[in-house]
């Protein structure tokens, strides 16, 4: 190790920051949130900088640097883009033994400034020894994605309790033990949860519990996995992968998806099975998250799309709250959105479509359509969510009531994965096209006049456009008509 890392406390010291431009500025906003003192000498600053001298939150010289401007400073920056001016500073900060940063310049710094990860008061800095920046900042990057905002409140919670942690665990082992159940227990949930008062609580409860009695219960993640790309994870749906001790994941998560999550996770499949039926399988499921949450296990209910969108997400946690097996929920990119934006489909548009209602249905088990009214207009757009013989069927039915048959459609299949196809067509026709290109299962229709959009705005995956021609006919048949 050729640098010592160390964090300076700068509040109220003194630090002189020599440039004006805009990197100059970058490191005076860092120093004026650790409180420091900063004066700015240059013969001239961005307006930015200027303005912050306007408020009275820095000290500006106008003029250009000379050695005396070094007195009293604590810490010094060179961000000057004269190499010499550099080296002038250098050499006087040296014999002045002050510690200084020449921006971009290990070997003329006595001091290099880190990468940072702020979750404060938890903060994480990185250094390369200024060997490869890039190289510092791309691990900040990933653990940036990596940390969830809410150690910052849990160290903040630490601090305040950290005498009485001392007094009710003045051993080292349960120490360091209550402070893992701090992080993975109800009290870094309730923190995720933005429940700060409950997290005070449930802290002063295990201080008052002996270690062997202590709420150890486990707790079930819903996380919605999106439709497929796993770009398309949020970043609490990543961090819950890395968590969990346990994932069940239906038939629609993504291999992709699955890689990413913790190597040594039980990953147990809980898809329909075959002679089950739908009761059987939620049944199956309920019981297999209660019983691993019950053996204090973190559990990822994993779920294709958005858990509450026809995920069945709704019917699992209130089993869970029955049980009073505690849960947190992550939202996914559901199906409908995923293949519209894949396949450039705006969902609405000024023009065309002022509003969008996601459907499905199942004409054998009994969960039909009440109303087919709004599906019929013209103005709004629907996304179709079944089984792709039952969404053919669906826009028979949709003819039979009156809506339009020349209506634009698009169906798009395996939407935002690799082999994603979509197909343009028209209500009447698109059963026909969907069979004759042979189109599969995971399948959803847009239907409303914004799929004919996808034509123009089709960017990703194949696109076989049977619109396209076929609306041109149309209108060839209406010049003939009209003439
Ligand atoms: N909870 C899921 C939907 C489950 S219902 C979500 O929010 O997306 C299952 C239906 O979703 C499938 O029959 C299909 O119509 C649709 N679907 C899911 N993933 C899809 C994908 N990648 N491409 C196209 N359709 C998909």
């Amino acid at each position: 190790m050729t640098l010592f890392p160390l964090f300076a406390n700068l509040k109220h010291r003194a630090v002189l920051v020599i440039g004006g431009g805009e990197i100059a500025e970058r490191k005076v906003r860092l120093m004026l949130a650790c409180g420091a003192r900063v004066t700015v000498v240059a013969p001239h600053v961005v307006d930015t900088l200027q303005e912050l001298a306007r408020l009275e939150r820095i000290t500006l010289i106008a003029a250009s640097y000379q050695t005396s401007h070094l007195n009293g400073a604590w810490l010094i920056i060179a961000a000057t883009d004269q190499r010499t001016v550099n080296q002038r500073i250098a050499q006087d900060a040296q014999d002045a033994r002050i510690l200084v940063n020449v921006v971009d310049d290990p070997e003329l710094s006595s001091f290099q400034v880190p990468a940072i990860v702020d979750r404060s008061p938890l903060i994480i800095a990185i250094s390369s020894t200024g060997s490869a920046p890039m190289l510092a900042r791309r691990v900040r990057e990933q653990l940036e994605t990596m940390i969830d905002h809410s150690v910052g409140a849990l160290a903040r919670l630490a601090h305040d309790y950290r005498s009485a942690i001392r007094r009710a665990r003045p051993e080292l082992g349960p120490r360091r033990r209550f402070y893992d159940w701090l992080m993975d227990g109800p009290v870094g949930a309730a923190l995720r949860s933005q429940q700060g008062e409950q997290a005070r609580q449930a802290l002063e409860q295990g201080l008052h519990t002996p270690e062997s009695a202590q709420d150890k219960q486990g707790r079930v993640i819903l996380v919605g996995a999106g439709p497929g790309d796993p770009g398309l994870l949020t970043l609490n749906a990543l961090r819950a992968l890395n968590r969990a001790d346990v994932i069940l994941y239906d038939r629609l998560v993504s291999d992709q998806v699955m890689e990413l999550a913790r190597r040594d996770a039980t990953r147990i499949f809980v898809g329909k099975q075959l002679g089950e039926d739908h009761h059987q399988t939620q049944a199956r499921i309920h019981g297999l998250m209660v019983e691993h949450a019950r053996a204090g296990h973190t559990v990822v209910r994993l779920k294709g799309g958005d858990g509450f969108i026809f995920g069945r997400g709704g019917e699992e946690l209130e089993y869970l709250a029955e049980q009073k097996v505690a849960f947190e929920v992550v939202p996914g990119i559901t199906a409908a959105v995923a293949c519209a934006a894949y396949s450039g489909i705006p969902l609405t548009h000024r023009d065309h479509a002022q509003s969008v209602q996601l459907v499905t249905a199942h004409r054998q088990s009994g969960h039909s359509i009440q109303d087919w009214n709004p599906l019929l207009d013209p103005t709004q757009t629907v996304a179709v969510y079944m089984g792709l013989q039952q969404i053919l069927l669906f826009c028979d039915d949709l003819l039979l009531r009156g809506r339009d048959a020349d209506t634009p459609c698009a169906l798009v299949e395996n939407g935002s994965r690799p082999e994603q196809r979509t197909l343009l067509s028209t209500l009447q026709r698109i059963a026909r096209d969907a069979r004759q290109h042979d189109f599969k299962s995971p399948a959803i229709l847009i239907i409303g006049q914004v799929a004919a959009l996808g034509a123009s705005l089709s960017w990703y995956g194949e696109l076989i456009d049977q619109f396209s021609p076929y609306e041109h006919q149309v209108h060839k048949d209406q010049i003939l008509e009209l003439a």
